[in-house]
């Protein structure tokens, strides 16, 4: 895992912890500014300053950001650590009389050889990475470089080489050919590196400065001499301490904390790489022929590398290619990665963590999970299709992606839910970030067609308090019940998890559970609330059907109990279609009785309009029962018409092709205008019952409920519905302000199917027809309409 200190979120102290690196590089130029006007003196000292701190930073740096993988790292350690023994064997703080690990060309080359294994063990770590064909190629890259100093330096006359080294001329050519030769294959590792990342990670960008800067610092030493230019050495000063800073960069920024594990591994093959290498063995090869042999020696190691880089050779085009590696590669990426949006996955995630918290038990550190989760994201792909789903996804991770540090990993978990574990500080800051992430995903998003999209997330978070004795999967477990309490409160919110939360959500998620045998087992139920209108309210005109759920443990349940779970779980659908029918057996059963044209409300949810066809199901239950659509109502509610405009006209236009009456409940909650009303072909407008309670002591609940039912008397529909009427004074206000519908407490509460005949039985009921079966020809009207939305 990536993650460290203290804000996943780029802010203020993002800013702030740039300006080390700045100052580093500004201190960089004034060295390198200072020692190429006065190497002897002031410059020199400085320089010496310099290095050595840098290299104790390099040598530090890993250990301190506990970089990964360790072991990798610790070899970047010694190397810094005989660099210093380098630099100051050739400033003369240790004496060179003081043995063979006095040379400074030994130092160096431990330092190399301990470098290159740090970098081929990053290489490495990352399985996907190809690794066997890299090494060989590496190999041959670095064969052919050696080839090429080793011949062209004893070919010039060692006068390059020489300079640096105070021993015999073929051992000097064979350590600066040495250096030259792990420059170029770091160079490569570090191509490869930045190549997997695919992305700007800061630590990477330094890193392949700082390998450029060795090979190119190294080839142009080597040749310095034989150019005989003082200015081409003062333009290597300025890049060896350029050299220099960016090493420090890349081994003290926090991005360097797990570089293979932010590698992707590169699954396209690339045909061009095996003829690459073979053009590149040309210059060697016209090196090691080209220049004249200069003894036995030379004419040994020449023979003796070349053959050693024929056998890499074939060894590579005998490999089969990178095919292996790069099925082995590709299969490791697709079990660690998502197809969709390429964010490691679930399973990435999970191992991930369980090493984060191996490692933050023996270090220390408050690790937090982020658990975020889009808002009703199966209505988007329920509505506008899949590929806007998809695309809205991929939109979104990318924007987390940007909105976490470059150190920070996103996974995408499941269809709409990512996780980002960080090290967070507790208290106002975590509410601070958790904030910044949700308004971030509520920025509207615009897809490729041009269709703009709001979503909102909800976030759960929870915290590895003692890391040894947390798992990944009660760490997720913990943030998904915090998730679940963020969407219970309403959504687009976060909440964090304590364990007072896990009772009550495994009651959730238990009567959840039970809901799926609730339809097929006949305990959802519909009780029915009387609707009364005429002068002073005084006749029943019909029933809102309101669930109720039979549960054989837990008595009666309310609607708020159960409707939400089924909207998440989408069985709202079946539920809603059971209401209706035994609403519509139940009309029909009325007005069968008492010859009454009585009607029924039925309440529909948005969820049940997104995922059926709601008008389908309303005409098959009219034909079943033989009932008018006009016994019929079904109650939408305002805020669809807020949230989904397209969706709600959809719906509202074939559902009244069918001839049911459209209601829109709870009016007044959801902000809307009321030139809304005359968007929608609507018949009914259902008051919500805070107005009506705020009737008696609010004046401008009068007023508001009053310009209400003025604009639906002159907008010609049918009338109003008053609900939660609890009081006579209500009712009187409401008389007086020409409402056309009551429903309330103040008439009577919900009450089972079997009650309502008894009330029936005593009520003075409206205009008695005939018969229940409409006049012919508005049937033959109304029948067509239904039959245009059967199967
Ligand atoms: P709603 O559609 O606004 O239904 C009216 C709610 O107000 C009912 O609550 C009813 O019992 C209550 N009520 C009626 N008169 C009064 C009153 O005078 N004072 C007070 N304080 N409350 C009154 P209930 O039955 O608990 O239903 C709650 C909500 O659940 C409903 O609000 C509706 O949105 C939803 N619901 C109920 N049945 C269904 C259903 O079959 N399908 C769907 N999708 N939603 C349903
Ligand atoms: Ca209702
Ligand atoms: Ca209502």
């Amino acid at each position: 895992m990536s993650v460290t200190s203290h804000a996943v979120v780029h802010s203020k102290t993002m800013v702030a912890r740039r300006w080390p690196y700045a100052a580093l590089i500004g201190l960089g130029a004034l060295t390198a500014a200072a020692f190429v006007s006065q190497p002897q003196g002031v410059g020199g000292l400085a320089f010496g300053v310099f290095g050595t701190t840098c290299t104790i930073a390099m040598a530090i740096g890993p250990v301190l950001r506990r970089a990964q993988p360790r072991r990798a790292w610790r070899y970047q350690t010694a190397s810094a650590v005989c660099f210093l023994g380098a630099t100051l064997v050739g400033a003369g703080a240790i004496p060179t009389s003081a043995g063979v690990l006095a040379q400074r060309d030994v130092w160096m080359v431990v330092a190399y050889l301990t470098l290159i294994t740090c970098y081929v063990r990053l290489l490495l770590a990352h399985p996907g990475q190809g690794g066997r064909t890299m090494l060989l190629d590496g190999g041959i890259i670095s064969g052919g470089v050696f080839l090429a100093f080793w011949s062209g330096l004893l070919a010039s006359g060692l006068r390059g080489a020489e300079l640096r080294a105070s021993y015999g001329g073929v051992g000097s050519a064979a350590a600066s050919a040495f250096f030259a030769s792990c420059d170029g294959l770091m160079l490569m590792i570090t191509f490869r590196l930045a190549y997997a990342v695919g992305r700007q990670v800061p630590a990477v960008t330094a890193l392949l400065v700082a390998a450029g800067g060795r090979f190119i610092t190294t080839t142009a030493f080597a040749a310095a001499d034989h150019f005989d230019s003082t200015s081409l050495v003062a333009v290597l000063d300025v890049a060896i301490v350029a050299t220099i800073t960016a090493m420090v960069i890349a081994t003290t920024h926090p991005s360097s904390v797990d570089l293979p594990g932010q590698a992707r591994p590169t699954t396209e093959r690339s045909p061009g790489r095996r003829s690459m290498l073979l053009l590149l063995l040309v210059v060697p090869a016209g090196a090691a022929i080209g220049f004249p042999v200069s003894g036995r020696y030379d004419a040994l190691v020449r023979i003796v590398v070349l053959a050693l880089i024929l056998m890499l050779v074939y060894l590579r085009l005998a490999t089969a290619d990178d095919e292996r590696d790069l099925a082995d590669a590709s299969a490791l990426h697709r079990t660690r990665h998502d197809t969709l949006t390429e964010l490691p996955n679930r399973t990435a995630f999970l191992a991930d963590t369980a090493k984060t918290l191996e490692a933050a038990d023996r270090d220390g550190g408050l690790w937090t999970l982020l658990l975020l989760d889009l808002d009703r994201f199966k209505h988007v792909n329920d509505t506008w299709g899949h590929s806007a789903g998809d695309e809205l996804i991929r939109a979104l991770g990318e924007r987390l992606c940007r909105l976490v540090r470059a150190e920070d990993i996103v996974y995408r978990i499941g269809g709409d839910e990512f996780v980002i574990l960080a090290q967070l500080p507790l208290g106002d800051q975590l509410s601070v970030i958790a904030q910044r992430v949700l308004s971030e995903i509520a920025q509207p998003v615009t897809l490729g067609s041009g269709q703009v999209f709001n979503v909102t997330a909800s976030i759960g978070v929870s915290q590895a308090e003692s890391p040894a004795a947390t798992s990944a999967e009660e760490l997720l477990r913990d943030a998904d019940i915090a998730l679940f309490t963020a969407k219970d409160r309403g959504r687009a919110t976060w909440t964090l998890f304590d364990t007072s939360l896990r009772d009550r959500v495994t009651d959730r998620v238990r009567l959840a559970e039970d809901l799926n045998e609730a339809v097929p087992g006949g305990q959802i139920v519909a009780f029915y609330q009387p609707i009364r209108g005429a002068a002073g309210f005084d006749t029943l005109t019909g029933f809102e059907a309101l669930a109720r759920w039979h549960h054989p443990q837990r008595g009666l349940l309310c609607p708020t109990q159960f409707i939400p779970l089924a909207e998440d779980s989408g069985r709202i659908v079946e539920v809603g279609e059971a209401i209706l029918r035994q609403a519509c057996r139940d009309v029909a059963r009325w007005r069968r009785m008492s010859g009454a044209e009585l009607h029924v409300s039925v309440n529909v949810s948005a969820v049940q309009i997104a995922r059926s066809d709601v008008a389908a199901a309303v005409a098959a239950a009219l034909q079943d029962e033989g009932l008018p659509p006009c016994a019929l109502w079904i109650e939408i509610t305002e805020s669809l018409l807020m949230q989904d405009k397209a969706l709600a006209l959809r719906t509202i236009e074939s559902l009244s092709a069918v001839g049911v009456k459209i209601c829109i409940d709870d009016f007044g909650t959801g902000y809307s205008s009321l030139g809304y009303l005359k968007d929608f072909p609507v018949d009914v407008v259902k008051v919500d019952r805070a107005f009506v309670a705020a009737l008696t002591d609010d004046r401008r609940a009068i007023t508001l409920t009053g310009a209400i039912i003025d604009m639906v008397h002159a907008l010609g529909l049918d009338g109003v519905v008053a609900e939660g009427v609890e009081r006579q004074d209500q009712a009187d206000i409401l008389t007086s302000l020409g409402c056309t519908w009551g429903q309330g407490f103040l008439w009577g509460r919900p009450i089972p199917a079997d009650r309502t005949d008894a009330l029936l039985a005593e009520e003075a009921l409206p205009r008695l027809v005939p018969s229940d079966v409409p006049p012919a020809d508005t049937r033959q009207t109304l029948t067509s309409g239904i039959a245009r939305h059967l199967p």
